[in-house]
């Protein structure tokens, strides 16, 4: 049997005072597929005068991928593109060569709780121009007390919509009851989950939203408990083997592609136009690591 792997989620803030629980990448797991990044946040109830205000900033090189389970969320970038994204439906932003982006709480004192991932986009597509899609409807079906709905890839007969570049699995899992479930799994595909809501309990682990459980190519069953009320994400795809960097909002193939990509992002160059009116503030990076030479 494939080995497991439990892995703390790391607590970090997302801008002023809002904390979520980072799942990928943590010193012990960069990346599940092509999945980098894995952000949980909330859920929060935000005071009567505060919400979440991501200001604009730049990405490179990755997709972003936005899984609200409970409030709203409102999406501007720099293509023109303004989206308000509910549960049950998913925002996707191609970066490739280059994108802006502001997200913000379409009103004060709201209730929210999302899943925040990013794509690492293949070497060949790692150029392409910026693009945004919004999904409103995906595959959803329920068996044994489970609702599913697959956010990314396909599981069994069902195909999700949404367009991405290497093999993967994005599929949502909510326990409608208590529920016991042998899911399929595909041999050449590592796994990753994280509980979003309640403990779960798989492959013989309990584990809650504070820890991410990786499993390692070469399983093809998935055995899991769900109690009833419970929800899980499991992400699934092929290991990625491209050269990878990452640094704060930029991912690419090498260190100079990001290093330049922060200059251009610091001296307001048009490879990331404004976000709609420019009035959103700008998000800096850190100086890049002295030992990059
Ligand atoms: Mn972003």
């Amino acid at each position: 049997m494939s080995a497991i792997q439990r892995i703390a989620t790391r607590e970090t803030e997302l801008g002023a005072g809002l904390s979520i629980r980072r799942a990928l990448p943590t010193r012990h797991r960069r990346m599940v597929g092509a999945w980098c990044f894995l952000d949980h946040i909330g859920p929060i109830d935000f005071a009567p005068d505060a919400g979440l205000h991501v200001g604009a900033h730049p990405h490179i090189g990755l997709q972003t991928f936005t899984w609200p389970v409970a409030g709203e969320i409102l999406h501007r970038d720099s293509l023109g593109n303004e989206q308000l994204i509910r549960p049950g439906q998913v925002n996707l932003m191609t970066a490739g060569h280059g994108i802006a982006h502001t997200e913000d709480s379409p009103q004060p004192g709201q209730h929210l709780h999302a899943a925040q991932l990013w794509i690492a986009l293949p070497p060949e597509q790692r150029d392409c121009p910026p693009d945004f899609a919004h999904y409103p409807d995906l595959p959803t079906w329920t068996t044994d007390g489970a609702r599913f709905t697959l956010l990314a890839g396909h599981y069994q007969n069902n195909h999700a919509p949404t367009r991405i570049h290497t093999p993967l699995l994005g599929l949502d899992i909510a326990a409608t009851t208590d529920a016991t479930l042998d899911l399929p799994l595909q041999t050449e595909f590592e796994y990753g989950l994280l509980p979003l809501l309640g403990h779960i309990t798989a492959a013989g682990e309990t584990l809650g939203s504070d820890e991410f459980l990786y499993l390692e190519p070469g399983r093809d069953r998935l055995q899991l408990k769900l109690p009833a009320g419970s929800k899980v994400l499991l992400l699934g795809g092929e290991p990625f083997t491209a050269p990878l960097q990452m640094w704060w909002n930029f991912v690419a193939g090498d260190r100079a592609s990001i290093a330049e990509a922060q200059r251009q992002w610091e001296n307001d160059d048009p490879r990331f136009g404004p976000v709609g009116d420019g009035s959103a503030p700008r998000l800096m990076p850190p100086p890049l690591p002295s030992t990059w030479g």
